[in-house]
This record gives C-alpha cells, structure tokens and sequence, in this order.
C-alpha cells in the first residue's frame, strides 16, 4: 500500500535499504563462516570485528566487552539469569522494576523458581522509578540490578546514571543490567559512565533486520552461558555467528549516531505536533511525562469511551499503523502491567494505544494520521457502550 502511515516502531522498524542490501551481500557473496581457516572465513570474521568496533564506538566500551546475541529478549535473559546463575555464591537477590519488558520479567519469575529472591520495584505516575528506592532495595546480598533505559508502552526515561551511581555506593559488588532495547538508537548512552555492568540492544528496533541482538559485559562481570556449544564468541553465545545481521546492525546504528542529536529534536517534534493534536480532541489523555521527560518516539494515548483494539483496526483502515498497549504481545490481549503500575484508571486499560516514531516519519504522516484520531474518536465512541 502506498499511502501506508506506520507508527509503530517500538514494535519493530522498516529496515534501512542501505542495512539491507548489505545482509544480501554477505549473504550471497560473503557467506563463509568466521570458524573457517580459508579466506571467506577470515572475510567474514573481519565483518564480526568491523561491526563490534562501530557499536563499541558508539557506546565509548571496549570492543572485546560486546557480544551478539539473536534478539533483546537473548541479550536481557543472559545478562540476568547468567549473571544470576554466575554468582550464586554471592548472594541471591536481584532487583527491578514492575514496568519491564516481558523479557527482563519472565526471567525473573524463572529465577524464582530457582530460589532467587526478586524484588519488583513500583513506578510513579509517569512510569519512572525512584532511584533512591532502587538504592534502598540494594541489599548486602543482592547480586543484580536490572533497570530498562526506555519503557516499551509510555516511552518513560528512567534516571539511568543517577541509578548506577546509588547502586555502586550501596553495594560496589551488585551488577547493574540496563534493558535499552527503546532506548539504543534514539539516545546517547555509555555504560562507563553511567556505571551499567550489562546492556542490552536489539538490531530490528534501529532499522536493522530481526534476529540480531547486542550485550555488553564489563570487564570482571561473572556470567554463565545460556546456550552453550561450540564456543564462539569467547564461549559466551555459542551458535554459528549471524555476520550479515551484526553488520548490518552496526551500519544502523552508524547511520542514526552519526546525526543522532538532530534526528532526535525532529522526533520530539514530531511527537509534540501529535501530542497537540490529539489532546485537541475530547477525552484523549497522554500518558507519561511531557516534552523531554519522555523518550522521543513513544506517545501512549488513552481514549475514554473507546476500545483501543477498534481503534487500532478503524485506523488500520485508514492505512495508520499502531498498536494497543504494548506490540510485543498484542497478539495476546491482556491489560498492561504499566497502565497498571502508572494508576491508569481501570476503565481506560484497555483503551489505550500507542504511536511509535522513526527517522522515517513525516510531518504529513504525523498531521493525516491525527486527523484520523480526531475523525474517528467520536465516531466509535458514539457505538461504544458505557
Ligand atoms: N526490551 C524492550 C524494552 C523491548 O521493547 C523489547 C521488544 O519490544 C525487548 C526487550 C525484546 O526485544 P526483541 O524483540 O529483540 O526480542
């Protein structure tokens, strides 16, 4: 379809032509496997080291400290329950929050069943959490922290650094594991400084293809494989290297670091522009801190008097693109924990959806895709029993 508005890129983003002929070349032309002694496995080799020293560029680490995994939610499991398995010795406490991705939550209620004691920590009413509670939670016997960069659902920041700092001097030993899937790509972050042991960070959320995940692991930081094999990647994620998908997520990412700081202010733009037009029409509310207190690409909107599903389909219509609550399991209804956890009122859990922007958008994809929010709000709400 031409005239397609798609607004959804936390759920996943078009990839860059650029990133994609790229795995079309090394798919067709570079194919060895970084194992083989020939030539095509050294030239496919070369493309695993070029790609981790652009992403090691990127985040101001080591290159020896990244590893690739297939996805976020690989990259979040090993961080946590590698870590968590690694260091068992040292104590059996983990820390986070209730507003994390599935990913970072599942592996937490996996670890305990194992007999790792979790402590979830709540949210304010714009989804950030208080570092001084993260602090507090810290405990003698805590082995790990893990905080997410950007929220998923309502584009909430979390106080990354300030976190990392508290943590530290409560507890130098307690590793810190950042989730920043949402927020790779659409901010500047740097582990070292902000005091993150472990990050996470997924290539088809920055216009690079599905199946390709980033981990960073300080140096010193314990961690136990989760798919062990053959020993690549210095043992940490064995599995024949996806070299087309790691090039291709470093050439992503170069391209959006390389203007990141002037891409960024045309997103909040183009969030403000949605943001004033939607709370022009009655009974939208936004969900979430305004202006920068929020990330760039995420706007939640709850809708009294309309069921987000209808709405969402009404606008797919209309060739706009979004999704209901959060996209990663939107194809299994439930209501939120975040909507939840941020006190969205229980008549608006299930009417709440969410735009999510790229570098693609436009000006007049933003302005036709409110004028549909504010053409079909009514309407439906008119067919909408209360
Ligand atoms: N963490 C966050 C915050 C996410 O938004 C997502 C995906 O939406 C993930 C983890 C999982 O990433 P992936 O889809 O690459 O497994």
């Amino acid at each position: 379809m031409n005239n397609e508005i798609y607004l959804d890129n936390s759920a996943t983003t078009k990839c860059f032509p650029e990133a994609a002929e790229l795995v079309c070349r090394i798919l067709t032309e570079e194919y060895g496997n970084p194992s083989s002694m020939h030539h095509k496995g050294v030239e496919a080799e070369r493309r695993i080291t070029e790609a981790k020293q652009i992403l090691a560029d990127i985040l101001k680490v080591n290159s020896k400290n990244l590893y690739f995994t297939s996805c976020g939610t690989e990259s979040d499991h090993l961080a946590i329950a590698g870590c968590a398995r690694a260091n068992r010795r040292a104590g059996q406490h983990l820390v986070t929050t209730v507003i994390e991705h599935p990913a970072v939550l599942e592996t937490m209620h996996a670890l305990e069943e194992e007999g790792f004691d979790v402590t979830y920590l709540p949210v304010d009413g714009d989804g950030v959490v208080s570092p001084e509670a993260v602090a507090e939670a810290v405990r003698e016997d805590t082995i790990l922290v893990s905080v997410m960069h950007t929220n998923n659902e309502i584009g909430s920041l979390q106080p990354i650094a300030e976190i990392g700092r508290l943590i530290k001097e409560k507890n130098p030993k307690a590793l810190f594991h950042v989730d920043a899937v949402q927020g790779f790509g659409k901010a500047q972050i740097y582990p070292k400084r902000m005091k993150i042991d472990l990050l996470s960070a997924s290539g088809h959320k920055i216009h690079a293809p599905k199946g390709i995940g980033l981990l960073y692991v300080a140096d010193g930081v314990k961690i136990r494989p989760t798919l062990p094999g053959g020993g690549q990647q210095s043992g940490l994620r064995s599995g024949t290297e996806n070299v087309a998908g790691m090039a291709a997520m470093a050439l992503s990412a170069k391209m959006l670091y390389d203007h990141l700081d002037e891409d960024v202010d045309r997103l909040y733009a183009l969030r403000e522009r949605l943001i004033g037009q939607a709370q022009a029409i009655e009974g939208v509310h936004v969900n979430g801190k305004e202006g920068r207190g929020s990330a760039p690409h995420v706007i939640s909107l709850s809708v009294e008097g309309v069921r987000a599903e209808v709405l969402l389909h009404a606008l797919e219509e209309r060739g706009v693109y979004v999704s209901a609550g959060s996209a990663c399991s939107s194809n299994r209804p439930h209501l939120s924990e975040t909507l939840k956890a941020i006190g969205t009122p229980k008549e608006l859990l299930d009417a709440t959806i969410r735009l999510s922007l790229s570098v693609m958008n436009t000006e007049e994809e933003i302005d036709a895709a409110a004028a549909a929010l504010a053409e079909l709000i009514p309407f439906l709400r008119k067919y909408t029993r209360h």
